[in-house]
């Protein structure tokens, strides 16, 4: 069965003996003519026409307010939470399964990370994981949510939208209203996503999204805040810009603000490739359907399909193997064979920096991360 399914994704792939990556950037549109025009402007650094110009693209994308151009998705996503109010003394709940970048953007903040389970369809943050815990653990005093058992304020809650699969976004957010919790969320994985026809990452009051080497589009390193709120949306660029107020010569700053904005080279490269976003879109759509149509057929293994009312970009596709040794037998097989393919992030809470981090046990994120595989889900050339 292993090399039936080796042969299967060198076939989608058009790669019949050549090494196979997960998931490589591709720069077959106006990245070189971009770069070139940037570099002649000599405007290379954090002042530039390309950043506006990339802001803008994503901004109507995603139907996004403001959209802040920043230096990586974990620089976005520290700067979020603390501008939301996480800091010393808070605790900020997200979910086990993640990549480490969500948690230490957390921890860099001062606050604590609390991991919650996942939903089993979605692999985001359960909602019922979400609810049990608020539910026994914390308490609101004047309107403001505590975690009772450290006196630690929650200052936000960040859940995470795997592999470009939606979590249950908009139920997460009734239950966060409902304790006066901020949510932030983690769209790095998901530009292009949708939940109910609405993008993810401007669900929450603030989300992040990465354009790092291996996600859906890449300005070398990058990432971006969203807002519905214009307010918001320009006290975030003022901060990710050193909170420099605006004076022809004057260096005055009202804020102790970060140097987080993204550079006009990165961002050229970014404008290139948000003009082939949406042929990128399909063509991941397509070798997503075609190992969803070949793994129906064979028992045991399951396709992790977008769940209800989202819409995947499906930036990483993923298969549950029947048994935890089989998953391991076919990461060896396949990865010997130059098609490379990868288990999930080991859980947060199984990690030594994190092993002391509170839990709920992870019962749903176990499951998956025993038995998941990432699949080669580039869209090599020609796009
Ligand atoms: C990629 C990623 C990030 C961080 O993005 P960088 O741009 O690499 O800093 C954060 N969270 C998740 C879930 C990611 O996959």
């Amino acid at each position: 069965m292993i090399e039936e399914i080796i042969a299967f994704i060198r076939q989608v792939h058009k790669a019949p003996e050549e090494f196979l990556p997960l998931h490589a950037p591709v720069f077959s549109g106006n990245e070189k003519k971009y770069l070139a025009d940037c570099i002649d402007s000599t405007f290379v650094s954090s002042v530039g026409a390309y950043v506006g110009q990339f802001e803008d693209m994503v901004r109507k994308h995603t139907e996004a307010a403001e959209a802040v151009a920043v230096v990586n998705g974990t620089c976005a996503l520290n700067a979020a939470l603390s501008i939301v109010g996480a800091g010393q003394g808070t605790c900020v709940i997200t979910q086990g399964l993640t990549f480490v970048a969500t948690a230490n953007a957390i921890t860099h903040t001062g606050a604590h990370p609390v991991f919650l389970d996942s939903d089993r369809d979605t692999m985001g943050l359960s909602p019922d994981a979400l609810r049990s815990f608020l539910h026994a653990s914390a308490e609101l005093r004047n309107g403001t949510p505590f975690f009772k058992e450290t006196g630690q304020r929650i200052a936000a809650c960040v859940p995470m939208h795997v592999f470009g699969h939606a979590c249950r976004i908009e139920e997460l957010i009734r239950i966060c209203d409902e304790w006066n919790v901020p949510l932030v969320e983690d769209a790095a994985e998901a530009l292009g996503s949708t939940y109910k026809g609405q993008a993810l990452g401007t669900w929450g009051k603030l989300g992040i999204l990465s354009f790092n080497g291996n996600k859906t589009i890449t300005t070398g390193g990058g990432g971006m805040i969203l807002t519905r709120d214009h307010e918001l949306g320009r006290q975030v660029k003022h901060l990710v810009n050193t909170a420099k107020e605006p004076h022809a010569w004057e260096f005055s700053h009202d804020a102790i603000g970060w140097n987080y904005r993204m550079p006009n080279i990165n961002a050229a490269l970014g404008c290139a490739q948000m003009e082939r976003l949406e042929s990128v879109l399909a063509r991941k759509r397509e070798t997503a359907e075609a190992y969803k149509d070949f793994f129906s057929k064979i028992p045991g293994m399951e396709f992790m399909a977008e769940p209800d009312d989202c819409r995947s970009n499906y930036w990483l596709c993923a298969v549950l193997f029947p048994t935890k040794n089989l998953r391991d037998e076919f990461l060896r097989y396949s990865n010997d064979h130059d098609v490379m393919t990868r288990p999930v992030w080991k859980l947060m809470p199984d990690l030594d920096i994190y092993s002391k981090a509170v839990n709920d046990g992870l019962k749903v994120a176990r499951e998956l991360a025993d038995r998941l595989v990432n699949l080669p889900s580039g869209v090599g050339g020609g796009t």
